[in-house]
């Protein structure tokens, strides 16, 4: 090895979770406790200075699965060359995904791809920091070809091929500088989740649906599926509060088979519902085209349990969706995220990203500012979700202002946590945990 070569000297992991089930925050139809959490992973490097920070998103039980699996990832990424390894992210992406061991496990779905997504989003994070810039301009200020170089186009190249991708991004870079100004200027829209999680009260529903108007929000959205009666009640009341001009969508988190979800929908429609959000599962791309042809004209989204850019694919030429939500953490990583959002563009579907939970805003803003500014060129029918819990916690939180993400302008990817935050909520030896199982007389329920 040589001494004049910055390499990636470690990888540690973090089982970070935060007690948030203890508010109902975050509660849905299939989802009814969830403790947001974070299984983190920091890159080191050999000359100390810059670090790679990533993670994926969980909810609680599971998180310790999650970071044994990204543990498994090690060896691939320790030792590397720095330069080399930010200058193409898309080489250790193809190396994790093509580990042919660890492939079994998915193939690309499920634990060990959203992994491969937390490590891959740490080098991003890690090349931005380098560069000076945040990621969302790093991938606008991008060649390109380059971009397309990033992009494994196996499986996808039925709807989508290298040439056409960089048709799209080279279209992209015209009027892009201005379009730059104009985001930093404006900002990108967002909607809010906060008030609709389904274990508030109608009163705290019409508190936080308030709020969210004075706060410039158009759109907020209400959890549904669990019970009809409760949820015609939620939606009149959320209707009533915020009148008609403010869009109310509706998320289902998979609750529903086809004909339910069919039928429930069009119980809720007299509110005027924007979107059906995860009426059904998300590997069920036949069901939710027969969705949205039943529901029109209520519009059908989905995406944040999408496990790969090959089911986006076929939601997209099944004509399943509406908006299309992809999630940073869920997916292998940006690259495969630059897919996702070539697949959108070539079809002409909108991205809302799903967002919310702990630090899904944060990462998340950086790709649909980039499609902005140098892909689809357009925040028409877009906004990206919005939920206020845990940003404390990050150092370049996301910021909202006026119904709107204000654009983020620190290097990298805002994915770093504080230093405290860590040593406080790690599982289950970190300071609050430590406290809270001994006070309950609890051992660790990992
Ligand atoms: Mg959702």
């Amino acid at each position: 090895m040589s001494v004049t070569t910055t390499r990636i000297a470690a990888v540690d992991t973090y089982d970070i979770r935060f007690p948030t089930s203890r508010e109902l925050d975050g509660s849905d139809a299939m989802n009814p406790d969830p403790d947001y959490s974070a299984a983190y992973v920091v890159l080191r490097t050999s000359a100390g200075g810059h670090e790679g920070h990533g993670f994926t998103f969980t909810i609680g039980r599971g998180n310790d699965v999650q970071v044994a699996a990204i543990d498994a990832l090690r060896d691939h990424v320790v030792g590397r060359p720095v330069a080399e390894l930010c200058a193409d992210p898309g080489s250790l992406y193809r190396d994790l995904t093509g580990d042919s061991q660890l492939r079994w496990l998915g193939p690309e779905k499920g634990v060990m791809h959203m992994a491969i997504g937390a490590v891959v989003n740490a080098v991003w994070d890690l090349a931005a920091k380098r560069e000076g810039k945040p990621l969302w301009q790093l991938l606008a200020d991008a060649d390109p070809a380059w971009l397309v170089s990033q992009i494994d186009f196996r499986h996808i190249g039925d709807a989508l091929t290298p040439g056409e991708a960089l048709e799209l991004l080279r279209q992209g870079k015209e009027g892009a500088a201005d379009r730059a100004s104009r985001l930093l200027l404006r900002g990108y829209p967002a909607y809010t989740t906060g008030p609709g999680w389904l274990g508030y009260s109608d009163e705290k529903l019409v508190r936080l649906a308030r709020e969210a108007v004075a706060d410039g929000f158009t759109q907020i959205k209400l959890k549904v599926g669990a019970d009809l009666a409760d949820d015609i009640r939620r939606c009149r009341t959320a209707r009533e509060t915020v009148g008609p001009d403010i869009r109310i969508a509706i998320d289902a988190n998979q609750r529903w088979d086809i004909a339910e979800a069919i039928e429930w929908t069009k119980a809720l429609a007299e509110f005027d519902p924007y979107w059906i959000e995860e009426p059904t599962s998300p590997d069920d791309i036949l069901g939710h085209a027969a969705i949205r042809s039943g529901v029109h004209p209520i519009k059908v989204a989905t995406g944040e349990h999408v496990q790969n850019r090959i089911v986006f694919k076929q939601l997209l030429q099944a004509e399943a969706i509406d908006f299309l939500q992809l999630d940073a953490t869920r997916v292998g990583g940006v690259n495969e995220n630059l897919a996702v959002l070539l697949l959108a563009a070539k079809f002409g579907v909108p991205v809302c990203p799903h967002a919310g939970g702990v630090g899904l805003c944060e990462l998340v803003q950086h790709l649909s500012m980039f499609d902005f500014v140098a892909l689809s060129g357009s925040t028409e029918g877009r906004a990206i979700e919005f939920a206020d819990h845990l940003h404390e916690h990050f150092v370049d939180p996301a910021r909202i202002h006026g119904g709107r993400y204000r654009t983020p302008t620190a290097p990298g990817f805002s994915a770093t946590m504080h230093r405290a935050a860590i040593d406080t909520y790690r599982y289950p030896d970190g300071a609050f945990w430590a406290a809270d199982l001994a006070a309950t007389g609890t051992k660790e329920r990992a």
